[in-house]
C-alpha cells in the first residue's frame, strides 16, 4: 500500500467507483471489524505510539486507541441514519417534491501530524471511508509507524485494492499529492503549513478542512474549586508534553485568586512524575521553539516560579510564566506545544472575555466556577470552537458526537460528530412533480409579458407579508390572476 505519489490516485479513483456503489449500510457492515483488531491488539498498539510519539503509555491508550474504539463504533452506528436520503419541503412549490443525498467527494488526502499518530489520521480515513470515499494517508514523517496501525486494522475488511493508501514522506510530498487533485483535503497541523496547503488547493480548486493550531484558554472565576481547576490546569497544560493543538497555554485567573490558584498550580506542576507521566518532546525540532519562548519571556523578564529548564535533551521541567507583559509574551501569544503555561489576571467577567478572545486563534476554551449560569454567559461569549465547563476543552475530542474544530486561524470545518461525516460528502438534490401533468408552459417561461409581470410582483409583496395578513388582502386582486396563472401548474 506504499506506492509512488502518481499511481495512487487512479488506483484510490477505480476502487472508489466500487466502494462509492455500495449503500452506508452495507459500508458499516464492511467497515465493522476494526474495533475487533484494535481491541484484540490494543497492547501491540499502545507500544508503537509509545515508542515513536514518545508519549506515556497511559495516553496511548487512554488518548488514541480507547476514544478510536469509541469513535469507530459511533460511526458504524450513526453513518446509515446521518447519510440517509433527506426529504425537502417545498414551501411555494407545493406541486412537487425533492429529496437530498450525500454523495462521496471520490478520493480524499488526509495529511496529518505527529502529536496524535493514530487518533487524528484514524478519524479522518475513518470518517472518509464511512462516507464512502478512496482515502490517500500522507502521514507525519514523524510518525509514520503509528500510521501503519491504520492498515492493520483495514485488512480484515476486505476493501477494493487501493481504496486505502498510505503515502509517507515530508511536506514535499504531501505538496505533491495535493499537486495531482483530489477530490478534497482534510489537513491537521500547523497555521503555517495550514496557509501553504490552503494556496494550492485554491489553484485547482480543491476544497479542504483545515485544522489548525491553538493558544487555548482557561478561565478560573474566583468561585471555582481551586484545587481541582490546579490539578485540571497541571494536566491540561503538560500531557504529551504539552504537545497538543488544545493544551492549556493560556490562564485568565480572578485577582482575587490570583495566589490560590497559582500556589497550588506550582504545586502540581512539581509533583508530576516527569518520568513515566510527562511524555517527551517527539522530535529535535521540537526543542527550539519551547527554548525560545522561554528566551523571550526571560527577556522581558517575566516570572517563572517553577520549571523553565531542560531536564534533558528530550524533556522541560513543567513551567509557569507569569508577570507584568505576560500577554504580550511569546507563550501567550504564539503555540508553544510544550509543557508550559502562562497565567494572567482579570477583574470582572467583561475583562476575562476580552483577554480571551484578543488573539487571532479560537480552538477551545474550558471555564470552572460554582456558577454554572455565571460560566455558561461566559462560555457564550468566547469567540472558539469548543468550550467546556469545569472541564477542559482539549476532553471533547474525546468524544465521538461532538463536532471539533476551530475558528479564526485554527482552522475551519468539522472532524467527528455528524458534521465530522457530512464534511466528507457534498449533497446533491433531485426534485420532481408530485404528479406528472405537461402544461404547455410554466408561468415563468417566455414569453415574458405584463401580467405575468403584475401577476410575480403580487406574489413578491404577498410572501414579503407573511406575517402581515392584511397587506395580502391589499394584493388580493393582483394576487388572483397570479393564482389564475399557478391553477396551470400541475399539483396533487
Ligand atoms: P505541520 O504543519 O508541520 O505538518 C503537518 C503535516 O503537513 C505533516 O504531515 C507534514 O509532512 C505536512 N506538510 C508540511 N508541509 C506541507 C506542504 N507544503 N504541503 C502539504 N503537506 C505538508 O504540523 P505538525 O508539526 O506535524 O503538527 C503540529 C501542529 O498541528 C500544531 O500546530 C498543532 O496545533 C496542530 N494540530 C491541530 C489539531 C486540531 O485538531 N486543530 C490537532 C493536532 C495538531
Amino acid at each position: 500500500m506504499n506506492q509512488e505519489s502518481g499511481s495512487v490516485l487512479i488506483a484510490a479513483r477505480q476502487a472508489q467507483e466500487v466502494w462509492g456503489a455500495l449503500s452506508p449500510a452495507e459500508r458499516c457492515h464492511r467497515l465493522a471489524p476494526m474495533t475487533d483488531v484494535l481491541s484484540a491488539r490494543m497492547r501491540e498498539f499502545v507500544e508503537v505510539i509509545h515508542a515513536e510519539n514518545g508519549k506515556a503509555r497511559f495516553e496511548a491508550l487512554g488518548h488514541e486507541v480507547v476514544p478510536a474504539i469509541d469513535y469507530l463504533k459511533w460511526l458504524n452506528k450513526e453513518t446509515p441514519r446521518l447519510l440517509a436520503d433527506k426529504p425537502i419541503t417545498l414551501k411555494t412549490f407545493i406541486h412537487r417534491r425533492a429529496r437530498e443525498r450525500r454523495l462521496p467527494f471520490g478520493v480524499m488526502l488526509v495529511i496529518s501530524p505527529w502529536n496524535l499518530p493514530l487518533f487524528i489520521p484514524l478519524s479522518s480515513v475513518a470518517a472518509a471511508l464511512y462516507a464512502g470515499n478512496a482515502v490517500v494517508l500522507k502521514p507525519s514523517e514523524v510518525t509514520p509507524r503509528s500510521a501503519r496501525i491504520i492498515e492493520a486494522l483495514l485488512e480484515p475488511c476486505a476493501l477494493p485494492e487501493g481504496l486505502f493508501q498510505i503515502v509517507e514522506g515530508d511536506g514535499a510530498v504531501g505538496a505533491r499529492l495535493i499537486e495531482e487533485g483530489p477530490d478534497k483535503l482534510m489537513f491537521t497541523g500547523s497555521v503555517a503549513t495550514g496557509r501553504k496547503v490552503m494556496a494550492a488547493c485554491a489553484a485547482h480548486p480543491i476544497p479542504l478542512t483545515l485544522e489548525l493550531g491553538g493558544v487555548d484558554a482557561m478561565i478560573v472565576c474566583a468561585d471555582a474549586d481551586l484545587e481541582y481547576a490546579a490539578s485540571a490546569a497541571a494536566w491540561g497544560a503538560t500531557f504529551n508534553h504539552g504537545q497538543i493543538c488544545a493544551s492549556v497555554e493560556r490562564i485568565l485567573v480572578e485577582e482575587p485568586v490570583r495566589a490560590r490558584f497559582e500556589a497550588a498550580l506550582i504545586d502540581r506542576l512539581e509533583r508530576i512524575n516527569v518520568e513515566s507521566d510527562l511524555g517527551r518532546i517527539t522530535f529535535e525540532g521540537q526543542r527550539g521553539t519551547l527554548e525560545a519562548h522561554l528566551d523571550d519571556a526571560r527577556a522581558r523578564g517575566l516570572e517563572i516560579p517553577t520549571g523553565g529548564r531542560l531536564l534533558d535533551a528530550r524533556r522541560l521541567a513543567p513551567t509557569l510564566v507569569r508577570g507584568e507583559g505576560v500577554m504580550e509574551a511569546a507563550v501567550w501569544r504564539e503555540e508553544t506545544f510544550g509543557p508550559i503555561v502562562a497565567s494572567a489576571p482579570f477583574k470582572d467577567d467583561d475583562e476575562a472575555v476580552a483577554l480571551h478572545n484578543a488573539t487571532r486563534f479560537g480552538l477551545t476554551a474550558s471555564v470552572f466556577s460554582r456558577d454554572t449560569r455565571r460560566a455558561n454567559a461566559i462560555a457564550d461569549r468566547l469567540r472558539c470552537g469548543l468550550v467546556s465547563i469545569n472541564d477542559l476543552g482539549a476532553t471533547l475530542y474525546g468524544q465521538p458526537e461532538v463536532p471539533w474544530g476551530g475558528n479564526r486561524q485554527s482552522g475551519f470545518g468539522r472532524s467527528h460528530g455528524s458534521e465530522g461525516l457530512i464534511e466528507c460528502t457534498w449533497p446533491r438534490v433531485v426534485e420532481e412533480p408530485r404528479v406528472d401533468k405537461f402544461e404547455p408552459k410554466r408561468p415563468w417561461w417566455y414569453p415574458y409579458d405584463l401580467k405575468q409581470y403584475q401577476a410575480f410582483e403580487a406574489l413578491g409583496h404577498a410572501l414579503a407579508a407573511d406575517s402581515k395578513p392584511k397587506k395580502i388582502k391589499h394584493f388580493a386582486q393582483m394576487g388572483r390572476s397570479l393564482m389564475g396563472m399557478l391553477s396551470r401548474v400541475p399539483r396533487l
